[in-house]
Protein backbone atom coordinates (compact mmCIF):
# COMPACT_ATOMS: atom_id res chain seq x y z
CA UNK A 1 0.00 0.00 0.00
CA UNK A 2 1.11 3.71 -0.49
CA UNK A 3 0.61 6.58 0.92
CA UNK A 4 -1.47 7.95 -1.92
CA UNK A 5 -4.54 5.38 -0.51
CA UNK A 6 -4.89 6.88 2.90
CA UNK A 7 -7.32 10.23 3.12
CA UNK A 8 -7.94 11.79 6.01
CA UNK A 9 -12.11 11.34 5.54
CA UNK A 10 -13.30 8.30 3.26
CA UNK A 11 -16.88 7.78 2.28
CA UNK A 12 -18.85 4.99 1.21
CA UNK A 13 -21.55 5.43 -0.75
CA UNK A 14 -22.96 7.53 -3.22
CA UNK A 15 -25.88 8.80 -2.73
CA UNK A 16 -27.16 12.27 -1.62
CA UNK A 17 -25.48 11.95 1.79
CA UNK A 18 -22.14 10.58 0.19
CA UNK A 19 -21.76 13.24 -2.14
CA UNK A 20 -22.94 16.03 0.43
CA UNK A 21 -20.30 14.33 3.30
CA UNK A 22 -17.22 13.75 0.25
CA UNK A 23 -18.54 17.82 -0.71
CA UNK A 24 -18.03 19.50 2.77
CA UNK A 25 -14.72 17.08 3.41
CA UNK A 26 -12.93 18.85 0.62
CA UNK A 27 -14.03 22.26 0.95
CA UNK A 28 -13.29 21.65 4.47
CA UNK A 29 -9.75 21.44 3.67
CA UNK A 30 -9.42 17.63 3.86
CA UNK A 31 -8.17 14.93 1.43
CA UNK A 32 -11.52 12.43 0.80
CA UNK A 33 -12.23 10.05 -1.25
CA UNK A 34 -15.69 8.81 -2.22
CA UNK A 35 -16.21 4.86 -2.90
CA UNK A 36 -19.28 4.66 -4.77
CA UNK A 37 -19.56 1.11 -6.35
CA UNK A 38 -20.00 0.66 -9.47
CA UNK A 39 -22.83 3.23 -10.94
CA UNK A 40 -22.38 5.67 -8.43
CA UNK A 41 -25.85 7.33 -7.41
CA UNK A 42 -27.71 4.98 -4.86
CA UNK A 43 -31.44 4.98 -5.14
CA UNK A 44 -32.35 7.91 -6.68
CA UNK A 45 -31.54 6.12 -10.07
CA UNK A 46 -34.54 4.33 -9.55
CA UNK A 47 -36.69 7.63 -9.53
CA UNK A 48 -37.84 9.31 -12.40
CA UNK A 49 -39.27 12.31 -11.05
CA UNK A 50 -37.78 14.05 -8.05
CA UNK A 51 -39.61 17.56 -7.23
CA UNK A 52 -39.21 17.55 -3.21
CA UNK A 53 -35.53 18.28 -3.91
CA UNK A 54 -35.13 21.89 -3.64
CA UNK A 55 -33.58 23.88 -6.03
CA UNK A 56 -35.27 22.99 -9.34
CA UNK A 57 -38.07 24.53 -10.38
CA UNK A 58 -39.62 21.49 -12.77
CA UNK A 59 -38.88 17.91 -11.46
CA UNK A 60 -35.17 16.45 -11.87
CA UNK A 61 -34.49 12.95 -13.11
CA UNK A 62 -32.77 11.35 -10.09
CA UNK A 63 -29.97 10.10 -12.60
CA UNK A 64 -29.44 13.97 -13.56
CA UNK A 65 -29.38 14.89 -10.22
CA UNK A 66 -27.09 12.45 -9.22
CA UNK A 67 -24.58 13.35 -12.06
CA UNK A 68 -24.53 16.74 -11.01
CA UNK A 69 -23.43 15.49 -7.35
CA UNK A 70 -20.95 13.53 -8.94
CA UNK A 71 -19.59 16.28 -10.89
CA UNK A 72 -19.94 18.92 -8.10
CA UNK A 73 -18.04 16.75 -6.22
CA UNK A 74 -15.02 15.76 -8.33
CA UNK A 75 -14.92 19.53 -9.10
CA UNK A 76 -14.28 20.34 -5.42
CA UNK A 77 -11.67 17.88 -5.34
CA UNK A 78 -12.64 14.72 -3.73
CA UNK A 79 -11.61 11.44 -5.64
CA UNK A 80 -14.55 9.47 -6.83
CA UNK A 81 -13.85 5.93 -7.19
CA UNK A 82 -16.39 3.24 -9.11
CA UNK A 83 -15.40 0.61 -6.89
CA UNK A 84 -16.96 -0.70 -3.87
CA UNK A 85 -15.48 -1.57 -0.48
CA UNK A 86 -15.60 -5.18 0.50
CA UNK A 87 -14.10 -5.08 4.30
CA UNK A 88 -13.47 -3.07 6.79
CA UNK A 89 -11.28 -3.15 9.95
CA UNK A 90 -12.41 -0.42 12.41
CA UNK A 91 -10.60 -2.06 15.44
CA UNK A 92 -7.41 0.28 14.65
CA UNK A 93 -6.59 4.15 13.67
CA UNK A 94 -6.59 4.32 10.71
CA UNK A 95 -9.15 2.78 9.37
CA UNK A 96 -8.01 -0.05 6.84
CA UNK A 97 -10.46 -0.71 3.87
CA UNK A 98 -10.00 -2.90 1.01
CA UNK A 99 -11.72 -2.29 -2.18
CA UNK A 100 -13.31 -4.46 -5.07
CA UNK A 101 -10.18 -3.44 -7.18
CA UNK A 102 -8.38 -5.36 -4.54
CA UNK A 103 -6.66 -2.49 -2.64
CA UNK A 104 -6.10 -1.53 0.54
CA UNK A 105 -7.09 2.33 1.51
CA UNK A 106 -6.67 3.81 5.25
CA UNK A 107 -8.85 6.34 6.77
CA UNK A 108 -8.51 8.77 9.94
CA UNK A 109 -12.26 9.31 9.74
CA UNK A 110 -14.76 6.93 7.77
CA UNK A 111 -18.36 7.83 6.77
CA UNK A 112 -20.46 5.49 6.05
CA UNK A 113 -23.66 6.10 3.21
CA UNK A 114 -24.20 3.17 2.62
CA UNK A 115 -27.82 3.53 2.08
CA UNK A 116 -30.69 0.57 2.00
CA UNK A 117 -31.11 -2.18 -0.72
CA UNK A 118 -34.68 -2.70 -1.76
CA UNK A 119 -36.36 -5.58 0.14
CA UNK A 120 -38.14 -8.93 -1.40
CA UNK A 121 -41.13 -10.88 0.21
CA UNK A 122 -38.18 -13.77 0.19
CA UNK A 123 -40.98 -16.58 -1.09
CA UNK A 124 -39.29 -19.72 -3.11
CA UNK A 125 -41.74 -18.83 -6.25
CA UNK A 126 -40.69 -15.02 -6.00
CA UNK A 127 -37.01 -16.57 -6.68
CA UNK A 128 -38.10 -18.87 -9.01
CA UNK A 129 -39.78 -15.69 -11.37
CA UNK A 130 -36.84 -13.23 -10.74
CA UNK A 131 -35.64 -11.59 -14.03
CA UNK A 132 -38.98 -13.86 -15.32
CA UNK A 133 -41.63 -11.12 -14.45
CA UNK A 134 -40.48 -10.81 -10.95
CA UNK A 135 -38.94 -7.43 -10.80
CA UNK A 136 -37.44 -5.21 -7.74
CA UNK A 137 -37.20 -2.65 -10.24
CA UNK A 138 -40.19 -0.50 -12.30
CA UNK A 139 -37.71 1.97 -13.71
CA UNK A 140 -35.11 -0.88 -15.34
CA UNK A 141 -37.45 -3.02 -16.36
CA UNK A 142 -41.19 -1.63 -17.20
CA UNK A 143 -40.10 -1.21 -20.94
CA UNK A 144 -41.07 -4.39 -20.97
CA UNK A 145 -44.48 -4.87 -20.11
CA UNK A 146 -45.78 -2.49 -22.89
CA UNK A 147 -49.84 -3.50 -23.55
CA UNK A 148 -49.71 -6.01 -20.56
CA UNK A 149 -51.12 -6.67 -16.94
CA UNK A 150 -48.56 -6.02 -13.99
CA UNK A 151 -48.90 -5.96 -10.73
CA UNK A 152 -46.81 -3.79 -8.37
CA UNK A 153 -46.80 -4.65 -4.26
CA UNK A 154 -46.60 -2.31 -1.78
CA UNK A 155 -48.10 0.44 -0.48
CA UNK A 156 -45.30 3.32 0.04
CA UNK A 157 -44.39 6.25 -2.29
CA UNK A 158 -41.88 4.14 -4.02
CA UNK A 159 -45.30 1.61 -5.09
CA UNK A 160 -46.78 4.67 -5.58
CA UNK A 161 -44.42 5.96 -8.15
CA UNK A 162 -43.21 2.43 -9.75
CA UNK A 163 -47.16 1.86 -10.51
CA UNK A 164 -47.87 5.77 -11.94
CA UNK A 165 -44.26 4.81 -14.24
CA UNK A 166 -45.12 1.05 -15.18
CA UNK A 167 -48.76 3.40 -16.62
CA UNK A 168 -46.80 4.59 -19.42
CA UNK A 169 -46.46 1.21 -20.20
CA UNK A 170 -48.69 -1.46 -18.85
CA UNK A 171 -52.27 -1.58 -20.00
CA UNK A 172 -53.42 -1.97 -16.39
CA UNK A 173 -51.56 -1.67 -13.02
CA UNK A 174 -52.69 -3.53 -9.95
CA UNK A 175 -51.62 -1.54 -6.71
CA UNK A 176 -51.73 -4.80 -4.14
CA UNK A 177 -51.42 -3.13 -0.84
CA UNK A 178 -51.74 -5.69 2.37
CA UNK A 179 -53.75 -3.05 4.45
CA UNK A 180 -56.75 -0.80 3.35
CA UNK A 181 -55.11 2.47 3.65
CA UNK A 182 -51.73 3.76 1.62
CA UNK A 183 -48.73 4.97 3.07
CA UNK A 184 -47.55 7.02 -0.27
CA UNK A 185 -47.89 10.47 0.43
CA UNK A 186 -51.40 12.22 -0.25
CA UNK A 187 -49.56 13.76 -3.83
CA UNK A 188 -49.15 10.41 -5.27
CA UNK A 189 -52.24 8.86 -3.96
CA UNK A 190 -54.16 11.80 -5.75
CA UNK A 191 -52.60 10.70 -9.09
CA UNK A 192 -52.97 7.08 -8.31
CA UNK A 193 -56.67 7.53 -8.05
CA UNK A 194 -57.46 9.71 -11.01
CA UNK A 195 -55.16 6.93 -13.34
CA UNK A 196 -57.75 5.18 -15.29
CA UNK A 197 -54.70 2.17 -15.74
CA UNK A 198 -54.80 1.40 -11.75
CA UNK A 199 -56.47 -0.40 -10.00
CA UNK A 200 -56.14 -0.40 -6.05
CA UNK A 201 -55.69 -3.72 -4.26
CA UNK A 202 -56.41 -3.55 -0.59
CA UNK A 203 -55.83 -6.13 2.31
CA UNK A 204 -53.95 -8.30 -0.45
CA UNK A 205 -50.55 -9.94 0.07
CA UNK A 206 -48.89 -11.81 -2.93
CA UNK A 207 -49.26 -15.58 -1.51
CA UNK A 208 -47.55 -16.94 -4.86
CA UNK A 209 -46.26 -16.11 -8.04
CA UNK A 210 -47.33 -18.94 -11.14
CA UNK A 211 -46.42 -19.62 -14.48
CA UNK A 212 -44.41 -22.09 -16.04
CA UNK A 213 -41.11 -20.76 -18.05
CA UNK A 214 -42.52 -17.04 -17.72
CA UNK A 215 -45.09 -15.46 -14.60
CA UNK A 216 -48.29 -15.45 -15.41
CA UNK A 217 -50.08 -14.60 -12.54
CA UNK A 218 -49.57 -13.95 -8.68
CA UNK A 219 -52.21 -15.66 -6.00
CA UNK A 220 -53.33 -12.73 -3.77
CA UNK A 221 -54.73 -14.12 0.24
CA UNK A 222 -57.06 -11.64 1.25
CA UNK A 223 -55.86 -10.92 4.93
CA UNK A 224 -58.84 -10.22 6.01
CA UNK A 225 -61.30 -13.00 5.04
CA UNK A 226 -58.40 -15.40 3.80
CA UNK A 227 -59.91 -15.88 0.61
CA UNK A 228 -57.75 -16.38 -2.53
CA UNK A 229 -57.86 -14.93 -5.98
CA UNK A 230 -55.53 -15.12 -8.82
CA UNK A 231 -54.42 -11.94 -10.84
CA UNK A 232 -53.49 -12.46 -14.26
CA UNK A 233 -50.17 -10.49 -15.11
CA UNK A 234 -47.28 -10.76 -16.58
CA UNK A 235 -45.06 -8.35 -14.59
CA UNK A 236 -44.92 -8.41 -10.68
CA UNK A 237 -42.78 -4.98 -8.99
CA UNK A 238 -41.87 -5.79 -5.63
CA UNK A 239 -41.52 -2.50 -3.70
CA UNK A 240 -42.25 -3.04 -0.17
CA UNK A 241 -39.23 -0.98 1.01
CA UNK A 242 -35.86 -1.15 1.93
CA UNK A 243 -33.42 -3.06 4.20
CA UNK A 244 -29.99 -0.92 5.48
CA UNK A 245 -26.76 -2.00 3.90
CA UNK A 246 -25.15 -2.67 7.07
CA UNK A 247 -22.87 -5.67 6.57
CA UNK A 248 -19.96 -4.27 5.69
CA UNK A 249 -19.88 -3.55 9.89
CA UNK A 250 -22.06 -5.61 11.15
CA UNK A 251 -20.27 -7.07 14.49
CA UNK A 252 -18.22 -4.01 14.47
CA UNK A 253 -20.30 -1.02 15.07
CA UNK A 254 -23.85 -1.01 17.36
CA UNK A 255 -26.50 -1.28 14.99
CA UNK A 256 -30.21 -1.24 15.62
CA UNK A 257 -32.60 -4.50 15.65
CA UNK A 258 -33.09 -3.77 11.96
CA UNK A 259 -29.80 -3.54 11.06
CA UNK A 260 -29.41 0.53 10.86
CA UNK A 261 -26.22 2.10 12.10
CA UNK A 262 -26.76 3.72 15.89
CA UNK A 263 -25.80 7.20 15.72
CA UNK A 264 -25.67 10.12 18.07
CA UNK A 265 -27.77 13.08 16.78
CA UNK A 266 -24.53 14.23 15.56
CA UNK A 267 -24.48 11.36 13.31
CA UNK A 268 -21.17 9.82 15.64
CA UNK A 269 -21.73 6.08 15.51
CA UNK A 270 -19.99 3.60 18.20
CA UNK A 271 -16.71 3.66 17.23
CA UNK A 272 -14.94 6.97 17.30
CA UNK A 273 -13.75 8.28 14.16
CA UNK A 274 -17.01 6.63 12.51
CA UNK A 275 -20.27 8.57 11.34
CA UNK A 276 -22.94 7.39 9.50
CA UNK A 277 -25.73 9.36 7.35
CA UNK A 278 -28.46 8.64 5.14
CA UNK A 279 -30.65 5.55 4.99
CA UNK A 280 -28.34 3.55 6.45
CA UNK A 281 -29.11 5.50 9.93
CA UNK A 282 -31.83 7.12 9.21
CA UNK A 283 -35.06 5.12 10.85
CA UNK A 284 -37.60 7.74 10.38
CA UNK A 285 -37.40 10.23 7.06
CA UNK A 286 -35.51 8.04 4.11
CA UNK A 287 -35.51 11.35 2.20
CA UNK A 288 -32.74 12.74 -0.03
CA UNK A 289 -32.73 16.03 1.04
CA UNK A 290 -32.73 14.81 5.10
CA UNK A 291 -29.50 12.31 3.63
CA UNK A 292 -27.93 15.10 2.44
CA UNK A 293 -28.20 17.24 5.81
CA UNK A 294 -26.86 14.52 7.36
CA UNK A 295 -24.02 14.35 5.55
CA UNK A 296 -22.91 17.84 5.47
CA UNK A 297 -23.31 16.88 9.42
CA UNK A 298 -21.25 13.93 9.04
CA UNK A 299 -18.36 15.64 7.55
CA UNK A 300 -18.37 18.57 9.64
CA UNK A 301 -17.62 16.31 12.51
CA UNK A 302 -15.52 14.14 11.05
CA UNK A 303 -13.37 17.10 10.08
CA UNK A 304 -13.32 18.17 13.79
CA UNK A 305 -12.14 14.80 14.89
CA UNK A 306 -9.11 14.69 12.22
CA UNK A 307 -8.10 17.82 13.84
CA UNK A 308 -6.53 15.43 16.51
CA UNK A 309 -5.06 13.05 14.28
CA UNK A 310 -1.71 12.45 14.06
CA UNK A 311 -0.76 14.75 10.93
CA UNK A 312 1.12 12.62 7.29
CA UNK A 313 3.59 13.69 5.45
P1 LIG B 1 -41.89 2.30 2.79
O1 LIG B 1 -42.36 3.69 2.93
O2 LIG B 1 -41.26 1.60 3.95
O3 LIG B 1 -43.15 1.44 2.28
C1 LIG B 1 -43.08 0.05 2.15
C2 LIG B 1 -44.46 -0.46 1.81
O4 LIG B 1 -44.39 -1.86 1.61
C3 LIG B 1 -45.47 -0.20 2.92
O5 LIG B 1 -46.70 0.20 2.38
C4 LIG B 1 -45.56 -1.55 3.62
O6 LIG B 1 -46.84 -1.81 4.15
C5 LIG B 1 -45.32 -2.51 2.47
N1 LIG B 1 -44.68 -3.76 2.93
C6 LIG B 1 -43.60 -3.89 3.71
N2 LIG B 1 -43.30 -5.19 3.89
C7 LIG B 1 -44.25 -5.89 3.21
C8 LIG B 1 -44.48 -7.26 3.02
N3 LIG B 1 -43.69 -8.20 3.54
N4 LIG B 1 -45.55 -7.62 2.26
C9 LIG B 1 -46.35 -6.70 1.71
N5 LIG B 1 -46.18 -5.37 1.85
C10 LIG B 1 -45.13 -4.97 2.59
O7 LIG B 1 -40.80 2.13 1.62
P2 LIG B 1 -40.66 2.93 0.24
O8 LIG B 1 -41.96 3.09 -0.44
O9 LIG B 1 -39.56 2.24 -0.48
O10 LIG B 1 -40.14 4.36 0.68
C11 LIG B 1 -38.98 4.48 1.51
C12 LIG B 1 -38.77 5.96 1.84
O11 LIG B 1 -38.38 6.65 0.65
C13 LIG B 1 -40.03 6.64 2.36
O12 LIG B 1 -39.67 7.53 3.37
C14 LIG B 1 -40.55 7.38 1.17
O13 LIG B 1 -41.26 8.55 1.53
C15 LIG B 1 -39.27 7.72 0.42
N6 LIG B 1 -39.54 7.84 -1.02
C16 LIG B 1 -39.86 9.08 -1.50
C17 LIG B 1 -40.13 9.25 -2.85
C18 LIG B 1 -40.46 10.63 -3.35
O14 LIG B 1 -40.58 11.54 -2.54
N7 LIG B 1 -40.63 10.84 -4.64
C19 LIG B 1 -40.10 8.16 -3.72
C20 LIG B 1 -39.80 6.89 -3.20
C21 LIG B 1 -39.53 6.75 -1.84
P3 LIG B 1 -47.41 -0.98 5.41
O15 LIG B 1 -47.82 0.34 4.86
O16 LIG B 1 -48.53 -1.83 5.88
O17 LIG B 1 -46.29 -0.90 6.38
Amino acid sequence: MTDQNHYEIIVIGSGPAGFTAAIYAVRGGASAALFGGMAPGGQLLQTMEIENYPGFTDPVVGADLMQKMMKQTQRLGARVLQESIVSADLSSRPFKLKSSGGQQYTADALILATGAQARWLGTPSEEKFKGKGVSGCATCDGFFYRGKEVAVIGGGDSAAEDALFLTKFASKVYLVHRRDKLRASFRLQEKLKSNPKVELVYDHVPEEFLGDAKLSAVRLKNVKTGETRELAVSGAFIAIGHTPATELVKGQLKLDEDGYIVTDDRTAASVDGVYAAGDVMDTRYKQAVVAAGAGCKAALEALAFIEGCPKRA
